[in-house]
């Protein structure tokens, strides 16, 4: 790790020379919010907001993605053959991205890229992303990314780490990857580990939201699946989907066929527990027919069964889009803090 300082205008020159050696992709304002798009030449990313209205994750993991293609049509010689559309897998670099988005891909990655299992898809978008992420210094009113193990300066996920100082940016170069895209840039300032620790001293002290989840660890999950909280708090969901969209930890996905004629292919499409079909199976019975059901599966999973099965903390990184997005305003740190502090046969207010 080493530190750099890269003049603003130099800056600007280096995100030009990155265009010949990768596909550069940051935020973009899109109608009223910010996303992540591809740049093209000439274009530069726009860190004028404080977070991307949908996090990174569809960069790495589309919302939909073709998995093969095939023909039925017996006239054809490769029919019923399955075949692997031709897929980019270039060098990408990601300018811009938050310290929380970066750190939630490495907790999908527990799930995507396992000695058991292996995601082709997610592992090989994975390894063709450089992320340079932009600290922040001013987090928004519900991020509580300080207590759901990550911060507004965490390093976890990145190959550079910028910090905006005026006319400047510090960074911290992180890793290999991090090296060669600094080196393509042509970045080569010496810089300022002092200030940058000062930098980020002060934006932790900013993040004045806070979740607590000491106790999920020791709760018996039986006991939190059965508690009578469940009712209440999903009284308000509308299984809209909305938090699960926005989540950039939420993995679930589903796999549908579309055939026109005898044309078909195999799409991998985000779903969300939210949805009443998402635990349908074929016989028709649905074990999470119940809204009820579908919020405390959402909830049990970030907070208690990741926690359990993976030792990584909760799956959350406190970006706070699904507090302030949900229409009903369902807030994941009433829920936490009701979950931590429920023992059975006490009584608990939601
Ligand atoms: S955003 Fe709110 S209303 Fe929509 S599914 Fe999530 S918790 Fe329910
Ligand atoms: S659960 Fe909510 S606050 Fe946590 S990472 Fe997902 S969208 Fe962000």
């Amino acid at each position: 790790m080493r530190d750099l300082k890269i003049a603003k205008t130099d800056w600007a020159k280096g995100v030009e020379k990155l265009f010949g050696p990768y596909r550069v992709f940051g935020p973009k304002k899109e109608g009223l919010f910010h996303n992540f798009a591809r740049l093209e030449k000439g274009e530069a990313p726009d860190f004028s907001c404080k977070n991307t209205r949908l996090s990174a994750k569809g960069l790495i993991y589309p919302q939909t993605e073709k998995m093969f293609e095939y023909t039925l049509d017996p006239n054809k010689p490769d029919h019923h053959v399955h075949k692997e559309p031709v897929k980019d897998y270039s060098p990408m670099a990601v300018l811009g991205i938050r310290p929380c988005d970066a750190k939630a891909f490495t907790l999908v990655k527990l799930n995507f890229d396992t000695p058991e299992y292996k995601d082709p898809y997610w592992i090989k978008n994975y390894a063709a992303a450089t992320f340079v992420g932009l600290a922040c210094d001013a987090p928004c009113h519900a991020c509580f990314c300080t207590s759901a193990g990550t911060g507004p300066y965490d390093t976890a996920g990145l190959d550079v780490l910028l910090a905006d100082a005026g006319d400047f940016f510090l960074a911290k170069v992180l890793t290999e990857k991090g090296e060669k895209l600094v080196a393509a840039a042509g970045w080569a300032g010496a810089g300022d580990a002092g200030a940058f620790e000062a930098k980020a001293k002060a934006a932790g002290d900013k993040v004045v939201s806070k979740v607590n989840t000491a106790k999920l660890a020791g709760k018996v999950t039986n006991d939190l699946h059965a508690a009578p909280f469940w009712e209440d708090l999903a009284f308000a969901c509308i299984n809209c989907g909305t938090c699960t969209y926005l989540c950039p930890t939420c993995w679930c996905f589903d796999i549908q066929d579309e055939v026109c004629g005898t044309e078909g292919c195999r799409l991998k499409n985000w779903d969300s527990c939210m949805y009443p079909l998402f635990t349908m199976h074929g016989t028709g019975h649905n074990p999470r027919g119940e809204k009820a059901q579908r919020v405390r599966q959402r909830f049990m999973h970030k907070l208690k069964y990741f926690v359990d099965k993976y030792g990584a903390g909760i799956h959350c990184v406190g970006c706070g889009r699904c507090v302030t997005a949900c229409p009903v305003n369902i807030d994941i740190r009433r829920v936490a803090e009701i979950m931590n502090g429920y023992e059975p046969g006490k009584d608990c207010a939601v």
